[in-house]
């Protein structure tokens, strides 16, 4: 039976709002970091004391032109800051300080990677603002505490166009962003930390019409999980209600999880009057294209050039490359391992099967693994010239390397007596145990069942332990099986 949520579709556009790490606050020289006792990274301008100006931080502007110029913005030359007023108590001015008609950044578009399809995202713009304080609810039982730590803490807001389809395009979008806000350096694009929330904002059409319908708009979700649950409410909600005759209205909603239920904060009609007006203490910053472009020469890799340098210039699969480009500290670890070896695929596989397993394990860096990337690449070349087997290399030379960064893998594959080798009567001694071992299944190879050879090799290795080089051992075996 088909349900009656097939014949729609849903609309959402986003505004991500990404916690930068600077060093000091957007306004002041208060602490960025996260976390510290409560109230301990606050001045009189964090406090919103009387008499004290802002000044704005130049590193935010710095880092909201990058992430501009990694989605193609058209950065605003004239910037002007505006106050958002409204009142409540961890916002001790009694307005945020953002930017109402001057972003820093225009349009651009990210590509989100969805089941295997490529797709374009559209951003309307960017924004750069400051962070509210914390309110905590749940301490006390007669008392909301309040931490002013965060508050104006640098934001940037990035609003995309209303060009999603589903909850997994909204968790690749995120996940893409906090991957690019990381390679930029610009933000730890921690969500359970809060460095990265979003609104959401969700319609509904019947499949085909061209015109969006009404939107509602879920607040401050910190998670994925919390997310996906919320649109799927959401969609479910507006669906059954259009299908019993009523309409959607546009409502600013909270979505609780521990109910799985969104519920309206507040509707059009009673939405906040913010009476933004242009911020009299912090004049326009302009941009000079020059200081535009000081910004552009120093952009790090990014990691759509990355996965298509890997894809290109390395031969990775498509598979492989992603797996490497996903964080920054695994690119760049196997960029350096690719500059000591020119087995690229050997490299990937060792990284992705070996590198990646133990540093989640000890939760460690990638380029903290105990052996050095020269070794590590001698490694691969053992294997690659055939001295070498894989088994060998992976089970016993690798965990020896570990346990032993000082000596060459060429010198302890030496002492562990793992070389393969052509050596002719070490092959034959082993080609004759192997045959005398199991004279049914050499009868019935000689009788016709060739593909018993397979077997006969396995035997060999697992007798030479490895050892036996499958390039000088196969055409003694094939000799003695065939000579009746
Ligand atoms: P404002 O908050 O100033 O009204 P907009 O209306 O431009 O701003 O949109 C805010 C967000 O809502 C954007 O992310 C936009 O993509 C999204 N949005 C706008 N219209 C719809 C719609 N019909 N369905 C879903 N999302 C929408
Ligand atoms: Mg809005």
């Amino acid at each position: 039976m088909s349900d009656i949520s097939d014949q729609y579709e849903t609309v959402i556009g986003l505004e991500v709002h990404v916690q930068l790490s600077t060093r000091s606050k957007a306004f002041c020289a208060d602490a960025a970091a996260f976390g510290g006792a409560p109230n301990t990274h606050i001045s009189p301008i964090s406090l919103g004391h009387p008499g004290t100006l802002p000044m704005l931080n130049r590193e935010q502007v710095a880092y909201a032109v990058r992430l501009g110029l990694a989605l193609g913005s058209r950065i605003n030359s004239v910037n002007t800051f505006d106050r958002k007023n409204y009142f409540y108590a961890d916002l001790p001015k009694g307005y945020q300080i953002t930017q109402d008609r001057q972003p820093v950044c225009i349009g651009g578009a990210m590509d989100i990677l969805v089941n295997d399809r490529h797709k374009s995202v559209r951003i309307h713009h960017i924004h750069m603002e400051e962070d509210a304080g914390k309110s905590m609810h749940d301490q006390r039982p007669d008392a909301s505490l309040i931490d002013l730590n965060r508050a104006g803490v640098p934001l940037l807001e990035i609003v995309t166009e209303p060009d999603l389809r589903s909850p997994d395009e909204v968790d690749a979008f995120m996940s893409t962003m906090r991957r690019l806000v990381r390679y930029l350096d610009i933000s730890d694009g921690n969500m359970e930390q809060g460095s990265m929330r979003c609104d959401v904002n969700v319609s509904v059409r019947r499949k085909g019409e061209t015109a969006f319908g009404t939107r509602c708009e879920i607040k401050n979700l910190n998670s994925m999980r919390f997310a996906r649950r919320a649109i799927a409410y959401e969609v479910r909600r507006q669906i059954d209600l259009i299908e019993a005759g009523g309409t959607v209205t546009q409502q600013t909603l909270n979505f609780d999880p521990d109910t799985g239920v969104t519920t309206p904060l507040r509707s059009k009609e009673d939405a906040h009057d913010y009476r933004y007006f242009p911020d009299p203490d912090l004049p326009p910053v302009v941009l000079s294209d020059g200081y535009i472009e000081s910004v552009r020469v120093q952009m790090p890799l990014l990691p759509d050039a990355l996965y298509r340098m890997f894809r290109t210039d390395y031969g990775l699969s498509d598979y492989d490359a992603a797996l490497l480009t996903e964080e920054k500290a695994v690119a760049l670890y196997f960029m350096d391992l690719c500059r000591h070896t020119p087995h690229f695929k050997a490299t990937a596989n060792l990284v992705i099967n070996k590198i990646l397993p133990w540093r989640d394990e000890a939760k460690q860096a990638p380029e903290q693994f105990p052996v050095p990337p020269v070794h590590l690449a001698e490694m691969i070349e053992l294997i690659a010239s055939g001295k070498l087997s894989n088994t060998a290399a992976y089970q016993q030379l690798l965990p020896a390397m570990m346990e032993n960064a000082a000596q060459t893998p060429s010198a302890l594959a030496q002492s562990l007596n793992l070389l393969q080798t052509g050596d002719a009567d070490f092959l034959a001694q082993i080609v004759d145990e192997v045959l005398v071992a199991n004279p049914d299944k050499v009868s019935a190879y000689r009788k016709g069942k060739k593909g018993l050879q397979g077997f006969f090799m396995g035997e060999i290795m697992r007798l030479s332990k490895g050892k036996a080089d499958p390039k000088a051992v196969t055409p003694l075996l094939l000799q003695k099986l065939d000579a009746v």
